[in-house]
Formats: C-alpha cells, structure tokens, sequence
C-alpha cells in the first residue's frame, strides 16, 4: 500500500492544478466510501478512563488497583497502551518492540480482560510516531528526514528515530500492528496517538509519491501561495485519510464492531477537514488536556463545539490530563482541583464525555485520584441528564478551516483565530447559548436550527458559500459579519470587491488599513433622543474606541443608517499634538439593515480581533447588542444575575437541561484555578416548547428543589448560588 492507489491518483490527477482546494480532493476521494452500518457500542460509554503505561510499568505496577479504580468511579470504557513504539503484549511481529520489562506477561491483555470482567467498552492505544534503532538499521526508509535530507532523531527522547507519518512505516508495519491487535483481543476500537506525523518530511517515499501525485519536487516553503505547498497540503491530508481509511478497513474486516479512531480534529486551524472527519469517524475524542499560557477555561466546551459541529449527535470524549499543560511537559503532575473540577466542567455542559488521561501505571502524586472520583461519581448519577438529543442555541459561530489554511497561513492564529475568539468571549458574557459551524456544512438542512450565523473574519468564502448564505438570510435567518469576510475565494484568491456587498450593503473602496493608532469611532445617536438598539448601553457617551484594522468601504446606498463613523488616527505623541484632525461622517464602519426577513450587521473592521486582545467592554456591549439586534427573537434561555457563566441548553429525550458553568474567578483568564467562588443568585429563565408540560425541576448539582415559577410559555428558576458548575433539569411528563 505504499503507493498511491489508482483510483486515488486518477482522483488527484483530475483536480491537479492549482485549482486544487485541500478539503475538495479528500471529499472527492473519502465520498466512494459507502458507509457501512453503525454498531450499537459507540454511543454507551459516558465516562472514558485511560492509563497511557510507560515501558517499565510491567512488573512494577498495579493493574489490579488500576482496574479497582476504573470501577470505584463508574467507567464505563477504557483506553489502553498496546503498540506501536513499545509493544504491551506478546507480540510477534518482528521489530515490533516489547516492553523490555514485561518478559512472558501480557501487561495489555491483563488490563482488557479485567476491564470485560467490569463492563467496560476497551479500545487499545497505539503510537506510532517514534521507533527503535533496530528498525532504523533494518527500514532505513521508514524514518523521517529533515528539510536538509537528515533522519531525525527523537527531539525528546534521542535513543528514538522519528517515523515518517505517509510511507511504508505506518501503511505496512502499522497495518500489521493493528491487524495482529484487533485479532488478539476483542478490541471496540484501536486509538492511534501521534498517527498523523511530526512536520514535514522528505524521505524517498514521500519525495516519489509527490511527484507521482503532482509531478513536483517536495515544496521548502510554508507559504500557501506557492503552488508546490498548496499541493502538497492536499497530498498530506488526502494521504492520511487514505491511512485512517486503511486502517479502519483491516480493523473492521476482523471485527465489524472495531473501529479505527485517529487522535484528530479541531477548529480553524486543524489540518485535517473536519467536514470528512465527521463523516468518517463514528466516535471522536478531543485531544485538548488542560489549558496552557492564557487560554480561558471555555476553551474545552470550544473544542466541543468545534467537534459537533461536524459530528452532530455522534459521541465525543473530552480528553483531559490531570496534569499540568504547559510546554514544558510535566507529564507526572498534578493540578489542582479547582481547575481540573472547571475544565472538565466546561467540556460537559457543551456535549463532552469525560475521559481523563494518565500516564504511568505507578502513581508519583496520587491526589488527582478523588478529584476524578468526585466528578465521575457525579456524573454518573446524572447520567440520563447528560445524554444529549442536541443543543437548542439558535446562534451559530462559523469556522473556517480554508480561511486558515488559505488566508492565515502562517499568521492564522492571528489573522483568523483570534477574531473566533473575540466572539466567543464576547457571546460569554453575554450569556448567549450558542454553537460553532463548519463553513463547509452551510446546507439549508445544516442550518435550519440557527436563526443567527457569526461570520468572524471568514475571509475566504466560495460563490457556492456565498449563496448558502443569502438563502439563509432569505430563509429569515440573520448575519453578524466583519473585516475581510468574503473578500477571497475559497482557494484565497482576493477579490476586488465582497462576494457578499449585497448582504452588507457596501462596496471595498481601498485596500485594508492599519495598523491603526489612535482612531475612534462617532456614535451617530439618533436626534430625537432614541437610541438605536445596537447602540443600547453606549447613550452616555459621542465617541468610543475604533479597532486596529480596518477595510475601507463605501455604503451601496445613500439611504444606509450609519450608526458608527470614522474618527480616523490623531497623533498619539507629544501630548501637546493629541487633538482630533476632523472626522468622517461618510466613511460608516457599522452596517446594519434589514435584508429579506432577514438583519444583517458588518462591521468592515476588527471588532473581534481587537475585544479578544483588548476586551473593551464598549466593543463587547456592541458585538452582544449586535448579536441580539440581527437575531430578532427571544432567546430559548436568559440567565441574569452576576458573574461569567457559560450557558448551554439541551434536549433529552424526556428532558431540557440548562447548564451554568461559573467561569467567575480571578484565574478565569490564566490558570490555574486555585479555589471555587461561588456566585450569587441567579434567575434562569426557559422558553419551554410547545407541547411540552414540566413534571419536575432540579438543580443535579446541588441536588435540590429549585423555586420555581411557572406561565404558559416560561419557566423562571430561582439558583441560588453556583460554585463552579449548576444543571437546571426540566423533566417533561
Ligand atoms: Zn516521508
């Protein structure tokens, strides 16, 4: 299987080219697939245990604690080590290396059959990504080679050789592996860690099958303008769903139930198209484990988020290490409580299954022990609250991976990343339930739940996007869009004006600005004294703070309401110089209209990028107000009171549940958490469905009675307090 297969490369062959759109060619491949029927097991697991062994654990640790454990806290499934770079059974697959230590056990098998022996589902973990001296001597060729034509060594451990991800490493001797574990054991599933490789790399296999795909040499540059990486980006990732594809295959030829379940996914910037990954995966795990450097502890329901955007209702483990995250891989730690309780909390309350990682049998630090214990032991109490139908937000975030790739580049996390993140902090605040889509599935079907799409800076859009979208907006649903949105094709090829000016009402008239020093923006408040509802809030003040980057554009027409106007930059030094130069009532930078029956709001400048790295509370108030402004309905949840919460609402089978997650805490920005602060009362209130008549009302964290009042259409629930997480259940007769 080391070559390309034919019908891969006739696939390959025909969008050749620099037409070539990375996610296109994957689909066009991954779509003659038929999609064989779904055993029952993937979706019973709730709460995920694995125990990652290191290569001495056989023989020195405990497997029958481990296995007392599993129990205590209710896991119901495991992920266990068994091959790829240490073998953790008797294998007999030559340079597949056994743990030095295990002598004539069979460490894995130990840990499977007494997981069966508990009822749990068990998948078996591989890592192929490093290898041992011997099979280097013996497959010089399975070893990865640096831009210079070096085999790499192991940056971490240098007795080790990396592997290269695409060759014959991982479609040959990897296949064996996972073919050898799925027949020894009865395995749900195999779990490849590290499967996809370690950066670029340019072995014979590589170089030839390149060539062979695209007729050119290995690309030496990162720029996604060049057309050498453009193809080669869509090589990488055709090639490894092609090895997840194989995998799968061989796995299920055994054991229909089995599944291969690749360590992949995320948002904007993961390579792989989650659009195919969802198609392909029955079950996924979100490799997110803790947060690091200033990452906000939403961060794990984002990647939830992210995640069911393009596996709807399909089950999703939320990863987390009980240890520290940051770069410099304390892989034995701890961390406290408090944080690991929010983190794990924050990924529940947006559709996760938890499953805690630990590495090493035998435990250095064992206080994470109870921490587990005490939210699994919860969870599962509650557990028929927890498996959601789907989420009932109406506002939808969009990702776009191609706008990463294409437009960010490099810069991505900048460019395109941080302008998501803007709006995710902001719609926090606010209190908005809502989730993320994928800018691939913008079907009339797919989006039939949003009444609200949030465009943060989707700058590459196709014609066929762009249509998707105005039928939304004729379909009565709403936009909130800003800076470059629709300013490049797919494939990131600017053009000259927005392929949505007819939603925005404006036309580019310049090329961007900025960065900008010193500018404001005029709040046009109406004369009569009445405050537009977009500027709701702001009535105290004539000016506010502008953002850094700016698209100059002109309204399409004169009738345009401009609510907000350019102050542009005043020299910000000597002070004695700090005065206005004029102003530019004709340059609107907030368009807001109504567009079929449909609203639409464009801000043409950086109002995400800047809340997210300044966080203006003015530029929050004005995201939330236009947020709520072009959504144009109640909301199937509003939660007052004080604090930051993250709140979610979901339907059950039988039941709605709200959840609260008390974000409220001076660590909330930067971690780690180091204790619990409750927050106040707050009034939860629930549009209940038509149809629907409420039986009972709880709070399953508190496990209590909540007040409650009722009307035809409302449920107003009294909570009165939350330490870090609060479940409002509404069991319907
Ligand atoms: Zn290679």
């Amino acid at each position: 299987m080391d070559e390309i297969s034919r019908r891969d490369f006739l696939v390959l062959s025909a969008l050749t080219g620099v037409g070539i759109t990375k996610g296109l060619a994957v689909a066009a491949a991954v779509a003659q697939d038929p999609a064989g029927p779904a055993p029952d097991w993937f979706d019973r697991p709730m709460r995920w245990a694995q125990l990652t062994l290191v290569e001495n654990d056989p023989g020195r640790y405990d497997p029958q604690f481990w296995l007392d454990y599993f129990s205590r806290i209710h896991a119901d499934a495991a992920c266990l080590s068994a091959g790829g770079v240490v073998a953790y059974y008797p294998t007999k697959i030559p340079l597949h290396h056994r743990s030095a230590w295990m002598r004539d056990t069979d460490p894995f098998g130990t840990l499977f059959d007494g997981c069966r022996r508990n009822n749990m589902a068990v998948i078996a973990r591989t890592d192929p990504h490093a290898t041992h001296q011997d099979v280097h001597d013996a497959h010089p060729d399975w070893i990865a080679v640096d831009a210079d034509g070096r085999k790499r060594r192991h940056w971490a451990s240098p007795e080790l050789w990396v592997t290269c991800a695409l060759g014959p490493y991982n479609f040959e001797f990897m296949t064996e592996v996972h073919k050898e574990i799925a027949s020894r054991y009865r395995v749900d599933g195999i779990f490849g860690n590290r499967w996809s490789g370690s950066g670029m790399c340019y072995c014979e296999h590589c170089q030839r099958n390149f060539r062979a795909a695209y007729g050119l040499d290995l690309p030496r540059t990162t720029d996604p303008r060049d057309p050498a990486r453009r193809a080669y980006l869509a090589w990488q990732e055709q090639r490894l769903f092609e090895l997840w594809r194989l995998w799968d295959r061989e796995i299920r030829a055994i054991n229909p139930r089995a599944r291969f379940i690749a360590n992949a996914g995320g948002g904007a910037l993961s390579p792989l198209d989650m659009k195919t990954v969802g198609r392909i995966a029955d079950i996924l795990f979100a490799d997110r484990q803790a947060r690091r450097g200033l990452m906000p502890i939403w961060a794990n329901g984002k990647n939830a988020k992210e995640y069911r955007a393009v596996l709807g209702a399909k089950p999703i483990g939320g990863i987390f290490s009980v240890g520290v995250e940051e770069p410099y891989r304390w892989k034995d730690s701890v961390q406290s409580e408090p944080e690991i309780r929010m983190w794990v909390a924050d990924g529940t309350a947006n559709g996760m299954r938890p499953w805690f990682t630990k590495f090493s049998g035998e435990l250095y630090d064992r206080r994470w022990l109870a921490t587990v214990e005490k939210i699994y032991t919860w969870h599962h109490r509650v557990e028929r609250y927890l498996r959601n139908e789907r989420p009932l937000a109406r506002v939808g975030l969009v990702y776009s991976q191609q706008t990463a790739t294409y437009y960010g580049g490099d810069r991505a996390r900048e460019r395109v990343e941080d302008h998501t993140l803007g709006f995710y902090h902001a719609l926090i605040e606010a209190r908005v339930p809502f989730e993320m889509v994928h800018d691939r599935l913008l079907d009339r079907e797919r989006l039939q739940a949003f009444k609200l799409l949030i465009l943060p800076n989707v700058a590459c859009l196709s014609d066929v996007q762009c249509d998707e979208l105005r039928a939304f907006v004729r379909d009565g649903g709403g936009i909130v869009s800003t800076f470059e949105t629709s300013l490049y094709d797919e494939q990131g090829t600017p053009r000259t004006d927005f392929a949505l000016a007819d939603l925005f009402g404006a036309r580019r008239t310049g090329p961007v600005e900025g960065p900008m020093h010193n500018s404001y923006l005029r709040l046009q408040h109406g004369a009569n004294g009445r405050v537009h509802p977009l500027l709701a809030g702001l009535e105290d003040t004539p000016r506010m703070i502008n953002g850094v980057w700016r698209v100059p554009v002109a309204p399409a027409s004169a009738s345009t309401d401009a609510l907000l106007t350019l102050i542009p930059s005043y020299p910000d030094l000597p002070m004695e110089m700090v005065y206005p130069r004029g102003e530019r009532p004709d340059l609107p930078q907030l368009l807001a209209r109504d567009v079929d029956r449909g609203r639409v709001v464009y801000f043409p400048w950086d109002i995400d990028r800047t809340f997210w790295e300044v966080l203006s509370a003015d530029h929050g108030r004005l995201i939330a107000n236009a947020v709520e402004w072009a959504t144009n309905e109640e909301r199937p949840v509003t939660v007052s009171g004080a604090g930051l919460l993250d709140v979610t609402i979901w339907r059950q089978r039988s039941s709605m549940t709200v959840h609260l997650v008390n974000l409220t805490n001076p660590m909330m920005m930067k971690g780690p958490v180091r204790e619990l602060i409750p927050v106040g009362e707050q009034r939860v209130r629930v549009r209940i469905p038509d149809g629907d008549a409420v039986a009972r009302v709880q709070l399953l964290v508190a496990d209590a009675t909540p007040r409650v009042e009722r009307s035809s259409t409302y449920l107003d629930v009294t909570v009165p307090s939350i330490t870090d997480h609060e479940v409002v259940a509404i069991d319907f007769r």
